[in-house]
Formats: structure tokens, C-alpha cells, sequence
């Protein structure tokens, strides 16, 4: 979005710049006809087209929406021959009585080359040539060193000017990037929880918005370690992380890749399932709780379920997108697994706001 953006920005400066290009020559063209020196013609056709294609391009690229700059090196190429048949033309008239229109002429030119294409080297080369070639032949090749001179210094100075632009604007590119991919990097981990990887809330509400659009079949599953804070008293904190850290590995190993696993609070999470049938819900909740007690973590305070870490289980069906309400019938049902016995499944029937446990038969 960053990158897009800088590259929106160099856009509307090469727009500029070719508006900026127009108007300098409409402008030109426009003092040179008003103000025609002595015995000169006042409209002499070069100058009527210049004032007119600048005029027209003017108009033009103020109300286009598309970005016409790539066509600056053409336009620059005509517009400077036409200058240099401009500059032919009056140099008849005038050459003979003003000695110094020559090298007038060419500055003019050379500063609307400055001024409108100091960042487009080879617009400007291509704008100030015909006008330098057609002065170094009126002039006879009397002050070619002089007028070479004159050329090349501006040349040379804007040759590195555009050097410099170059290598800054790769380097700002550069940073953009890095600083895009930073965010985007600091964006992914805000959304993970450190300990175990896994989702955290932020993530969730990320992964809810997009998922509404996905195909319906959404389960809500509610997980809760049993008798969790008897583990972490009797076995340490860390014992307790490290369990933690292995019960998240197994439910996010038990689940399909696209189903979304939070870790919702402290030794509590939620697995968010899209496009499965009810049947396969409750088969996704029987696989974890098989996976975690086959993890075989002793935890003998455990003693009334298991003498291993076991998680009660509730889940809900999530439907119409409304995931509150999936989320407290799922909580209700987990609660209902708590109160009978733990290690257990429960199921909400919506409907009439029942909790059914998944038979014990099945978690084999
Ligand atoms: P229940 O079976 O009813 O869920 O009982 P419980 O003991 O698991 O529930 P309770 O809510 O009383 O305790 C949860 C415990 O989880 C409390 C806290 O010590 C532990 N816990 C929460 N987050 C972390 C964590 O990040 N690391 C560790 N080691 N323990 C945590
Ligand atoms: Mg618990
Ligand atoms: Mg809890």
C-alpha cells in the first residue's frame, strides 16, 4: 500500500512537471507574439503551433485522469524543433540588428528545459538540441567553443543533478519497502500470541471479518484445561507453559489447516471451523480431546478426571454470521462439560437452548 502510494507520488510529479512543461512554452510562445521585436512578423507560424499544441496539452493533462508523462520525450522533441525553426525564422528578421538574440534565444530555451525537465535527463537533452544545433549554424560556427561551453556546464551540472535524484529515489523506494514489509511482519505478530503461536483475540476478529464471505457450515468450539491452575500450584509456572505449549500444538494438529485456532484466554481457546457439517464438528472436538490426553501429560491433581491434562470441550453451530451468540452458547456448553465431570463435550442445541453431550462411547 506503502510502495503504491510512493509510486502515486512519482506519478503526480511527472504530471507536473509536464503541466509545468506546457505552460513555461505556451507562456513563451505567447510573450514572444505579444511583444515581437521591430520589424518582426508578430505571429509567425512555428510560434501560433507551439502556442497552441502547449496550449491544447496544458488543457489536455490538467483534465485527463490518465498519466500521460512517457509521452514527454516526444512532445519535447517537437516542441523543440519547433523552437529552433522559430529561432531560424526570427534570426532573419532581427539577426542583423540584435546581436545578442542568438544567445538569448538559446537561454530561453535552456531555461524552460531547466525549470519544467530537471528530473527527466533525457527530455531535456532532447527539448535544448535542435535550438543548440540550429544556433551553432546561424552563428557559422564562429562561437562554437563558447556556445559549447555555455550547452555543456548546464549539462553536465543536471547530469548529476538526475544522478543523485536516481540513487535517492532507489534508496527511498528501498525504505518504503523495508518499512512495508516491517509492518506488514509487526501487523502478522500482533495478531499471534507468543507463547504458543497461536491466534489471539486481534487475530480472531481479523479472521472473523473475511470468513462471512467464505461458505456457510461455521462451528464455534470453546476449550478449557482441566483443573488447570492445580497444575500450575503443584507443578511450577513453567511445567505449566510448557503444557500449555504442547496442548496448543495438538489442537492445531488435529484441526484442517484453514480452521482458525485462538488461544482465547489464559489456558482456554477457540477453534473457529468454516464449511463443515455438524457431524464432523463433533469428530474435530472427539480428535482433539483424544490428542491432548494422548499427549500424556501427568497431572495427578487432576485425580477426579484423568490422571493426565484433559480439556472440557463446548461447541456451537455459528449461524447467520452472528458469532456472539455462537460464542456464549459454545461457553454455556463448555460450562455444562465443567459441571459434569470435566474432560467431557458438549454440544448447544439452539434451538431450545440445550446442551447435549457427545455420548462417551465415541471418545475412543
Ligand atoms: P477448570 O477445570 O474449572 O477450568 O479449573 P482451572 O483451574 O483450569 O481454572 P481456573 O480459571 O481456576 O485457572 C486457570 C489457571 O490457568 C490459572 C492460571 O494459573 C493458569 N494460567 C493462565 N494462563 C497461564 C499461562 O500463560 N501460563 C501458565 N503457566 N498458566 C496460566
Ligand atoms: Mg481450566
Ligand atoms: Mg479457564
Amino acid at each position: 500500500m506503502i510502495s503504491h502510494s510512493y509510486d502515486e507520488l512519482l506519478r503526480s510529479k511527472h504530471r507536473l512537471a509536464m503541466l509545468l512543461f506546457f505552460f513555461l512554452n505556451s507562456a513563451t510562445a505567447l510573450f514572444s507574439m505579444v511583444y515581437p521585436p521591430d520589424n518582426a512578423v508578430a505571429m509567425p507560424f512555428p510560434l501560433v503551433v507551439i502556442f497552441t499544441l502547449c496550449c491544447g496539452g496544458l488543457i489536455f493533462s490538467f483534465f485527463s485522469k490518465k498519466n500521460y508523462s512517457a509521452h514527454l520525450n516526444m512532445c519535447s522533441v517537437i516542441v523543440g524543433l519547433l523552437w529552433a525553426w522559430q529561432i531560424a525564422l526570427r534570426f532573419e528578421e532581427v539577426g542583423q540588428t540584435d546581436k545578442n538574440y542568438l544567445v538569448i534565444s538559446l537561454l530561453s530555451i535552456f531555461f524552460i528545459s531547466a525549470i519544467a525537465l530537471s528530473d527527466n535527463f533525457l527530455a531535456f537533452c532532447l527539448h535544448a538540441a535542435p535550438s543548440t544545433v540550429c544556433v551553432i549554424f546561424l552563428d557559422d560556427f564562429q562561437h562554437i567553443g563558447h556556445i559549447l561551453f555555455t550547452v555543456m556546464l548546464p549539462l553536465i551540472g543536471l547530469w548529476l543533478h538526475h544522478l543523485m535524484l536516481k540513487r535517492s529515489d532507489e534508496f527511498t523506494r528501498r525504505m518504503v519497502s523495508n518499512l512495508y514489509s516491517e509492518r506488514e511482519k509487526f501487523s502478522d505478530l500482533s495478531m499471534l500470541d507468543p507463547l504458543t503461536g497461536l491466534y489471539n483475540r486481534r487475530g480472531l476478529q481479523n479472521k472473523l471479518e473475511t470468513l462471512f464471505n467464505q461458505a456457510s457450515g461455521h462451528y464455534v468450539m470453546l476449550l478449557d484445561i482441566d483443573h488447570f491452575k492445580a497444575y500450575n500450584d503443584n507443578y511450577g509456572h513453567s511445567m505449566g507453559d510448557q503444557a500449555l505449549v504442547r496442548v496448543s500444538a495438538a489442537i492445531r494438529d488435529a484441526v484442517r489447516s484453514r480452521d482458525v485456532v485462538v488461544r482465547y484466554g489464559g489456558e482456554e481457546f477457540l477453534v473457529l471451523m468454516s464449511n463443515v457439517k455438524q457431524e464432523h464438528a463433533i469428530r474435530m472436538a472427539e480428535r482433539i480431546q483424544n490428542k491432548i490426553l494422548g499427549l500424556n501429560i501427568p497431572h495427578l491433581f487432576n485425580a477426579q478426571v484423568s490422571t493426565h491434562v484433559t480439556v472440557s470441550a463446548g461447541l456451537a453451530a455459528l449461524e447467520e454470521g452472528d458469532f456472539i451468540s455462537a460464542l456464549g452458547h459454545a461457553d454455556a456448553s463448555l460450562y455444562k462439560a465443567k459441571n459434569s465431570g470435566r474432560n467431557k463435550i458438549f454440544y448447544a442445541w439452539e434451538e431450545n437452548n440445550e446442551h447435549q453431550e457427545i455420548a462417551e462411547e465415541r471418545l475412543a
